[in-house]
């Protein structure tokens, strides 16, 4: 058994979707980013390479390669697991936690592990994805930004 830590974080900005785990969530400002600025679907990228120590999402993927401006990290997400069976290993299951002050996550989360689940070919219930503010401290709480933590378990 292996366990993989991603960690991401992204400015907040106007004039930008807020993109989580592949799910539009209504919002006057969203990531700043050269892809879609997904940061759950980049946390959990190197939460699953981290478990299989390939390395990390920007190596892989860096954002100086035109190829991934506005990229689908969900697509990202998929190639991530697949270089994860392809080094011999099964995922078993993944976690995170958003950071973010505002707007209120808890009507998106189910859709939210829904595609993540999808994309990673596990169960609903192998997939958790969890909300929390940082009580208006620092930049998740001043509103500049959100941060994702993620662990992944590797067989
Ligand atoms: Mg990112």
């Amino acid at each position: 058994m292996r366990i993989g830590y991603g960690f991401d974080a992204h400015r907040l900005v106007e004039g930008r979707p807020l993109v989580l785990g592949g799910v539009d969530v209504p919002a006057p400002r969203g990531c700043l980013g050269h892809s879609d600025a997904d940061a759950l679907a980049h946390a959990l990228c190197d939460a699953l390479l981290g478990g299989a120590a390939l390395g990390d999402l920007g190596t892989h993927f860096p954002s100086s390669d035109p190829q991934w401006k506005d990229a689908d990290s969900i697509l990202l997400l998929r190639v991530c697991a697949k270089m994860v069976h392809d080094a011999g290993y099964s995922i078993e299951n993944v976690d995170a936690t958003i950071v973010l002050q505002s707007p209120q996550l808890a009507t998106f989360l189910t859709s939210i592990r829904e595609r993540i689940a999808d994309a990673l070919g596990l169960p609903f219930g192998s997939v958790s994805v969890k909300a929390k503010t940082s009580e208006g401290m620092g930049y998740t709480g001043d509103g500049s930004g959100l941060a994702v933590h993620a662990v992944a378990s590797l067989s």
